[in-house]
């Protein structure tokens, strides 16, 4: 399958585009003119239901939506278009709104480490054992989320946390032996072609690090192009590559993003799963629960469940985060919570390795377990997942009841107290 790109210059050049209104089409120049837009063939061609494209999940998660946007942001911009204003006052107001949007959320450049005298922009090391690195050539993707949270590295063209060497890498791996995982993010590391895969890959076996037991890709190929790993040139050396990591004692775990059963339908998709589970690669899915996409239980058990028989484990759901168009798809904590508990309550034990609804917030990854009530105070209870000190995980603690909020900053300590535990400690870290 060849690989056809469309975005805000060409997206009138796709046939089932003319199904929109020259109205809809407007709305899609607009909120693209703010909010990265990027899909490819396969999404519009295999993935989308055109004849009910207002509605379409997938549709909507690949096409910007009037509502993503204020409704003065929209009008300001849309009258800039309209009246043909020259491009650096439309980039200008542009500017202005990305920025009220939250664009570089949870405090991502205080995970930034220092070695050797320097700032190591390609990785970020926030969780004791597990470093995030960041290859040059995979800072894109195939399509763009419109609930992306790294959408300002596309918009702003801020690769700011991109670096090359793998040689960097390797020697603070082996610097910091308490590291055992390393993630490949993005972007989408699966965009890059095999021959760069291989001189990471092959640059961490050869170093032979005993203390790195996974390798981590981040990536939405699986549901967005999933002939990455099928017909596309470089895919058999690909799997090859996998196949040769693992053989040299290293786990390769495929962080798949999912957002629908859809995405798990195809023969496309099914193929891909199937080859990479074959070349000894663990596949995990994880997705943040949106409003307009999967805030239903029954969509998130089906999710599992289609996942699992396919040989994929369910790993995070995840609550969208507080950037870009957050406001279109947030999900209350009660709903996501609920809705989570519901999923869970109707698969079996081994669907439920998923862990959330989880917030990737700055002091850590905090998971809501649920609503309860203690000496007569209706709270939340929460739990790190992750936290910036490990010794954070796994205490559960309270924050008031609150059936509004939609992330960390609305919630206050339940009982009348002052501050979260970690608040203190977390404070002084980041000083
Ligand atoms: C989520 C995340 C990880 C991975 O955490 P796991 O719980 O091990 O999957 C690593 N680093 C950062 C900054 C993260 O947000
Ligand atoms: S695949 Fe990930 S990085 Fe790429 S647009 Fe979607 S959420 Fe953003």
């Amino acid at each position: 399958m060849q690989y056809k790109q469309y975005s805000l210059h060409n997206f009138r050049q796709i046939p089932q585009i003319n199904i929109l209104t020259e109205e809809q089409k407007f709305v899609i120049e607009v909120v693209g003119t703010v909010l990265p837009f990027k899909t490819d063939n396969y999404v519009v061609d295999e993935l989308i239901d055109w004849t009910n494209f207002e509605n379409d999940p997938i549709f909507i998660l690949n096409f910007p939506q009037k509502d993503m946007l204020d409704e003065a942001s929209f009008r300001k911009v849309a009258s800039l278009l309209k009246n043909n204003s020259p491009r650096k006052i439309v980039q200008e107001e542009v500017k202005k709104i990305r920025l009220k949007l939250n664009p570089n959320p949870a405090g991502q450049e205080s995970n930034v480490p220092v070695f050797e005298g320097e700032r190591l922009t390609g990785i970020q090391h926030k969780y004791r054992e597990i470093v995030l690195f960041f290859p040059t050539q995979g800072q894109t993707c195939h399509a763009y989320c419109t609930f992306c949270f790294r959408w300002s590295q596309f918009a702003l063209n801020d690769f700011k946390f991109a670096m090359k060497e793998a040689d960097k890498l390797v020697r603070y791996l082996k610097a910091n032996p308490q590291i055992t995982d390393v993630l490949f993010t993005g972007g989408d590391p699966a965009v890059m072609k095999t021959r760069f895969f291989e001189e990471y890959f092959n640059a961490l076996v050869e170093a032979d690090i005993p203390n790195l037991k996974n390798i981590r890709i981040g990536t939405k190929s699986l549901a967005y192009w999933p002939y990455r790993f099928t017909t596309d040139d470089d895919a058999d050396d690909l799997l090859n590559l996998f196949r040769k990591v693992k053989k040299n004692g290293i786990n390769i775990a495929l962080m798949a993003h999912f957002n629908h059963p859809r995405e798990l339908k195809t023969d496309a998709v099914r193929e891909a799963i199937e080859r990479l589970i074959e070349a000894g690669v663990q596949i995990r899915s994880q997705s943040p629960i949106l409003r307009n996409i999967n805030d239903s239980a029954d969509i998130w058990a089906e999710n599992w469940e289609e996942q699992v028989a396919l040989g994929v484990i369910p790993y995070y759901m995840f609550v969208a985060r507080d950037t870009g168009a957050q406001d279109y798809f947030a999900v209350s904590l009660k709903r996501a919570w609920q809705i989570y508990r519901n999923a869970y309550n109707q698969v079996s034990g081994i669907c439920r390795t998923v862990k959330g609804p989880s917030m990737s917030c700055s002091p850590g990854k905090i998971q809501i377990m649920g609503v309860s009530e203690v000496n007569g105070e209706k709270v939340f209870v929460l739990n790190f997942l992750q936290g910036r000190d490990p010794s954070w995980v796994g205490k559960p603690f309270f924050a008031k009841y609150d059936p509004n909020a939609i992330w960390i900053d609305d919630l206050e300590p339940a009982f009348d107290e002052s501050n979260f535990f970690y608040e203190e400690a977390y404070y002084e870290l980041l000083a």
